[in-house]
């Protein structure tokens, strides 16, 4: 029987929640390109509650423990002497969302004896360290396209807000003012403007798609070329890097994931390489730029605007400079976490789990590393140092 440590972030300040905003999700089988959604056996929790909180436990309770296994749910993960590391030495699963990411470092990894899969909650692998998970044999899954969608819609919405400047504006509303000019003298149409993302590929493809009703210039740069119809269909210009791109765009969105290739890509040189007034919308991971880089470009006027939802580390600290620096539309993580997307991970949480436990492949959409290596979608947009 198996041991499942479950690191999720906590209820509700006000506790969780007995009622609900609308009383269903709209129901969707099929991703865009066709992967079905999650297909477990059965779900025990109602699509649409809170399951990303402690008290939501990824509706995982009565299926694990019917099957005689152990879950440990705890949103205690940093620090020496957290439950997160003192239950992980005797864990066999572990599960961890990349909104509250349980650090999977190399040493818990080598302290973890029994540990034989980690399963990301979500999408995004980085908070495990996949060159040692490869090492140990430990086998890394997510549920790869479950909240795609739903971080695209965050970054349209972000980019509009950004460049319409529409927080400011909301702002003044909030504090009983009615001065127009403060509101519009930083705001744009984002008609005509060149927009860039970094990485075409679920959430990328799907940012572009969402964005060409709006009449924009629409570029792109990934380590793959999209199909030439896709291509003719939007209108992409294709740059070999994003290096090449960025100068030629007036807001670059950033949907590739962390890895060493694009560890640390946005530092000061690709900032000052990009247009004055440019903006910069980053949902992937917040080490692809550099914090303090960001902070300085926004200081100076080279960036008109930076927005996202990633942060390193998460929890973000209170003095963390992105809270206070000019011009941003931060979020905590969030995009990635709608009750929506929930809905899904959580069913597809379950999957990998069912898979598991009765000796069935695991969808190779899903694996990150398997058998020592490097697997499934792991084996197309990852990379590791060994
Ligand atoms: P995909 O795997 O579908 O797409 C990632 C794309 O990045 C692939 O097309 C890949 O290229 C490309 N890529 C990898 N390395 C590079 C590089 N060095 N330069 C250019 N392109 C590169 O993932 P998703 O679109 O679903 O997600 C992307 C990332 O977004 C995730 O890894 C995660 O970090 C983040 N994310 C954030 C969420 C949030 O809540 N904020 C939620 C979900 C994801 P190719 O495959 O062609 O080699």
């Amino acid at each position: 029987m198996a041991k499942v440590l479950c690191v999720l972030y906590d209820d509700p300040t006000g506790g969780y929640p007995t009622t609900y905003a609308r009383d269903d999700l709209p129901r969707i089988d099929h991703y865009p390109g066709g992967q079905t959604t999650p297909t477990p056996e059965a779900v025990d929790f109602t699509p649409g509650h809170l399951l990303g909180s402690v008290s939501g436990e990824l509706g995982l309770r009565s299926f694990l423990e019917k099957a005689g296994h152990t879950l440990v749910v705890t949103s205690d993960k940093d620090g020496d002497g957290s439950t997160f590391d003192r239950e992980l030495r005797d864990a066999d699963i572990v599960i961890s969302q990349p909104f509250w990411p349980a650090y999977l470092t190399a040493e818990r990894i080598a302290a973890a004896k029994n540990l034989k899969l980690a399963v990301t909650a979500g999408i995004g692998s980085d908070h495990v360290d996949l060159d040692a998970a490869i090492a140990h044999g430990v086998t890394v899954a997510e549920v790869t396209y479950c909240n795609s969608i739903s971080v695209a819609e965050h970054v349209v919405m972000m980019t509009l807000s950004l460049v319409r400047n529409y927080l400011p504006s909301h702002q003044v509303v909030l504090d009983g003012g009615w001065n127009i000019a403060d509101c519009v003298a930083r705001s744009y149409d984002l008609e005509g403007m060149h927009v860039g993302t970094v990485a075409a590929g679920r959430i990328g493809l799907a940012v572009l798609r969402r964005l060409a009703p709006f009449d924009v210039k629409l570029h792109y740069t990934d380590r793959h070329r999209l199909p030439e119809s896709v291509e003719e269909e939007l209108g992409l210009t294709w740059h070999e890097s994003a290096v090449e791109m960025a100068p030629h765009c007036d807001v670059v969105t950033i949907n590739a994931p962390l890895h060493p290739e694009t560890e640390g890509l946005f530092g000061d040189d690709l900032l000052g390489k990009m247009k004055r007034g440019a903006y910069l919308i980053n949902t992937a991971r917040a080490l692809i730029v550099d914090p303090d880089a960001v902070d300085r470009a926004l200081r100076s006027g080279q960036l008109a605007g930076y927005a996202g939802d990633v942060w390193y580390p998460q929890p973000a600290p209170a003095d963390h400079p992105w809270r206070t620096m000019p011009h941003h539309g931060m979020t905590p993580h969030i995009s990635g976490s709608s009750l929506s997307a929930q809905a899904r991970y959580a069913a597809g949480t379950r999957e990998i789990l069912e898979s598991w436990f009765t000796g069935r492949p695991i969808r190779d959409e899903y694996l990150i590393v398997d058998g020592g290596a490097l697997a499934g979608t792991g084996a197309h947009s990852y990379s590791v140092n060994t």
